[in-house]
């Protein structure tokens, strides 16, 4: 029996017509079942910026944007021949669009509800395209159908950062996409965007598409999810601060969701979650050479490097709580983690000493009112904002002596502000200021990727 697979498609695999039928083709080839896929290419910031715009009143601005979105997507579904009943709904998100927009400007406030519905425009256009693009492409005997994905992602209504109901998705897929193994359709979907139980659109956070794509995955049983993207699979980090990436072949899950959540944009932090619940096999291709080898991401691979890949997150903020209460004392760090539960805030890194206790976040959790407020009851709050947390990836890491020298060696006059080492044998990961972390990661992909080759 086929393999049953999920193909997902990024935003510039759905950069225009010819993107679509290439990324059509690429579906056909590789016996897509369920096709998800992103906005075209720059959409989501033009919503966003859409939405910013109305809240600032500037309705001239608006009017350009709204101008440039509808020709983008009117071009592409000229170019493809779109049916009137398509080009019809295009239009209906086209003036939904502009209804919310013009909504917004009325009341000069964005609610993080009408984000999540204005963001959504997006991938509810993409995929109307697309369909066509895949009725063009396939053989006659399949047949494409565009599927609303909030019939079947159900999330909480955590507007911008969802969290999926996995069980409730579930459920929704066995009922709505039962026979997808033997039946002749291909179902086209968006990424990105899910429904709360008050029926209300809702977002996963932004490249969410892939996290969508290994929860539908999840949902209908799938073998294989495949990421297709602009790059041939993941690299030895990312190949627009070195060049000289090197493409990996094969990865482990672990390694790779060490690198997701660390930063490396290729993956959503959270996509590989499903996909490790599931045993779902994950490939990572480029849709403009679909030939190209990729990478595997697998339970285990042979080769076990000491450093894989490198990977950096940018824009940090370094939160520091000192107070002379934590000499010997305990239940402290627990009351600060409650506040961080509490306000759904996320850490990556944490160190402490005998009196502080310093850790990263998003950039934006620096301006978390509430959050600040509740911590500085525990001692006095510092923040060190422009930082990028840098990390080493591989096997091992824990336990390598002379790891460490070889690291400073390569910084060597580059500051580093905070290690974190120890807790994983994947992953050493430190902080340096935001501007001198694209150097950090050449001078360490120079000593451990291109010095070995
Ligand atoms: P898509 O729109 O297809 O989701 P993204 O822009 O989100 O694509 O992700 C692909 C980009 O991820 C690449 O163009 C590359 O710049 C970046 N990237 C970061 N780290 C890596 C890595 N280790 N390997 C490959 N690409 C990486
Ligand atoms: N379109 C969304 C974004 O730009 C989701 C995605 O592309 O994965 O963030
Ligand atoms: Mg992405």
């Amino acid at each position: 029996m086929d393999q049953l697979v999920v193909a997902k498609f990024g935003g510039t695999s759905m950069a225009d017509a010819t993107a679509m039928l290439r990324s059509a083709k690429v579906s056909r080839d590789h016996k897509a079942k369920v096709i998800v896929v992103s906005a075209t290419s720059g959409t989501t910031n033009q919503l966003l910026d859409l939405a910013s715009m109305a809240v600032k009143g500037s309705w001239e601005e608006c009017e350009k944007i709204i101008v440039a979105i509808e020709s983008k997507h009117h071009l592409i579904a000229s170019e493809l021949k779109l049916k009137p009943e398509q080009l019809k709904i295009v239009d209906q998100l086209l003036s939904e669009m502009s209804t919310l927009a013009r909504g917004i400007n009325l009341l000069r406030e964005c609610s993080p509800r009408a984000k999540d519905q204005i963001q959504s425009i997006g991938e509810r256009l993409s995929s109307v395209l697309f369909t066509t693009a895949v009725q063009t492409i396939f053989e006659d005997e399949t047949k494409a159908a565009w599927l609303d994905v909030r019939s079947v992602l159900i999330t909480d209504s955590q507007h911008g950062k969802a969290v999926p109901n996995i069980i409730k998705i579930a459920n929704k897929c066995k009922k709505l996409l039962p026979n997808l193994r033997s039946e002749d359709t291909v179902y086209i979907t968006q990424g990105f965007i899910g429904k709360d139980e008050l029926g209300l659109t809702t977002t996963l956070g932004r490249g969410g598409s892939d996290y969508s794509a290994t929860l539908i995955g999840e949902g209908i049983g799938a073998d294989l999810v495949q990421i297709w993207t602009d790059v041939a699979g993941i690299a030895t980090t990312d190949p627009r601060i070195c060049p000289n990436a090197q493409p990996i072949d094969v990865i482990s899950f672990k390694e790779a969701a060490e690198l997701a959540v660390f930063g490396a944009k290729v993956l959503h932090p959270t996509t590989l979650s499903p996909a490790l619940r599931a045993n779902i096999a994950v490939f990572v291709g480029s849709s403009y050479e679909a030939e190209a080898k990729g990478t595997w991401i697998r339970k285990s691979s042979d080769a076990t490097p000491l450093v894989r890949a490198m990977a950096i997150k940018r824009d940090q903020a370094l939160l520091t709580i000192t107070t002379p209460k934590m000499m010997n004392a305990y239940g402290f760090l627990a009351n600060i983690f409650n506040a961080f539960a509490l306000h759904k805030v996320s850490v990556d890194a944490i160190t402490t000493s005998e009196i502080s206790v310093s850790m990263t976040v998003d950039a934006a959790t620096a301006h978390h009112k509430e959050l600040l407020h509740d911590l500085k009851r525990f001692g006095d709050v510092a923040l060190e904002e422009k930082q990028a947390l840098v990390s080493l990836i591989g096997n091992n890491i824990n336990h390598t002596p002379g790891l460490g020298s070889r690291i400073f060696k390569a910084l060597a006059d580059i500051n580093v502000r905070m290690v974190c080492q120890g807790a994983s044998k994947h992953n050493f990961c430190f902080l340096v200021n935001d501007n001198e972390g694209p150097e950090a990661i050449k001078r360490l992909h120079h000593e451990f990727i291109e010095r070995q080759l």
